[in-house]
């Protein structure tokens, strides 16, 4: 029986991945992908898989130690994600359960959900009580100038997708309007565009911008002004008719929380690993039911697709291949949808060369 099993361990490795394209936003680039890999140890021989994203390389090893600072925690104990998860948050509340310490316990989270789910031969979907379907997924693009715009624009219309997003925040207003219709232009009306400001403006520039591309047509405006202030972006949202969407920087449910009651936005897109791992997903789509607020997911497409399945109010799933080049996964993409494989857990292993070549 799988309540038999117990961890025996943790082995974390550092890489830094390359980016078909970098991600370039109104605040910074990333310019490749720092994660820390996770592999939790079992004694039944079960490997449970997980990554980690740090944003910057400068965070990558700092990461990595906190997540090998946790192996001595699950060692001996049962192979039970709520039990450690209760464990972690306990162990962390005087300290604080955020940043670098929140993103650890996340990644633990993942690797104990999958072999969770490994150890009774099923994907993780099963094992949250769903079943796999395709899920819409939406081809997720950078500032990427008109020309490059233009050009995934078409690549994702031909490959499928019904909807792209493009970061914008150029030094003028009349940049951002060059790339959306140079984009629209391109995919047409069938297309939904949405756009992405990655906290880039004042509030109310914000409100002036926002207000300009209202007859653009966009699926929603993301993180329009600085992630944290829920009140800012519920200022924004009144002034708009678009809806305002973010989620990707909470930390947890319970800033998640905070913001749906300051009413800052019309959509969600929670982190898988801000918010707290398959743990901290399943309490934030509850929290988005309750409210009535569509879900999309931010990164992490692997798991994510699971998590969509058995997610009420399921919207988006953002496709971005960050782990791509180390990650051999069966998640599809076709006809504009993710399509969960079926593999047990969250369907991927490592791709033992390539996390051999752009090891850190
Ligand atoms: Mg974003």
């Amino acid at each position: 029986m799988e309540s038999d099993i117990r961890m025996t361990g943790l082995r974390t490795r550092a890489v830094n991945v390359p980016l078909q394209y970098p991600v370039i936003t109104a605040v910074g680039v990333v310019a490749t992908a720092p994660l820390v890999l996770i592999d939790l140890e079992t004694d039944s021989g079960v490997v449970g898989h997980a990554y980690v994203f740090t944003y910057t390389p400068l965070a990558l090893k700092a990461t990595q130690a906190m997540i090998d600072a946790l192996a001595p925690l699950v060692a001996g104990q049962p192979l039970s994600p709520h039990t450690i998860e209760q464990l972690l948050q306990a162990r962390f509340r005087l300290v604080g359960n955020t940043g670098l310490i929140r993103m650890a316990s996340a990644g633990l989270d993942m690797a104990i959900w999958d072999a969770y789910a490994k150890t009774l031969n099923a994907p993780l979907v099963e094992v949250l009580g769903g079943r796999a379907r395709p899920i819409p997924a939406y081809d997720s693009h950078s500032m990427d100038g008109v020309d490059l715009a233009v050009r995934r624009a078409h690549d994702a219309s031909d490959a499928g997708y019904r909807a792209i997003k493009t970061k914008i925040g150029y030094a003028s207003l009349a940049q951002d309007l060059d790339v959306i219709r140079a984009i629209r232009h391109a995919v047409g009306d069938h297309v939904e565009i949405l756009v992405d400001y990655n906290q880039g403006l004042s509030v109310p520039e914000a409100i002036q911008r926002s207000r300009a591309l209202a007859s653009e047509g966009l699926g929603w405006i993301e993180e329009p002004t600085l992630q944290h202030d829920y009140d800012g972006h519920r200022k924004i949202r009144e002034a708009i008719a678009t809806p305002v969407q973010m989620g990707e920087n909470w930390f947890g449910v319970e800033e998640m929380s905070l913001a749906l009651k300051a009413q800052a936005c019309d959509l969600c897109m929670p982190d898988l690993m801000k918010i707290g791992g398959v743990s901290g997903w399943l309490r934030a789509r509850t929290l988005a039911e309750c409210h009535g607020l569509p879900m999309s997911s931010h990164i992490f497409q692997e798991f994510s697709a699971h998590l969509l399945a058995v997610t009420p109010t399921c919207h988006w799933l953002e496709r971005m291949d960050l782990a791509g080049p180390v990650v051999d996964s069966s998640l599809t993409f076709r006809d504009g949808h993710a399509h969960i494989g079926d593999r047990p857990g969250a369907g991927f292993v490592w791709k033992e060369d390539a996390v051999e070549r752009y090891s850190v």
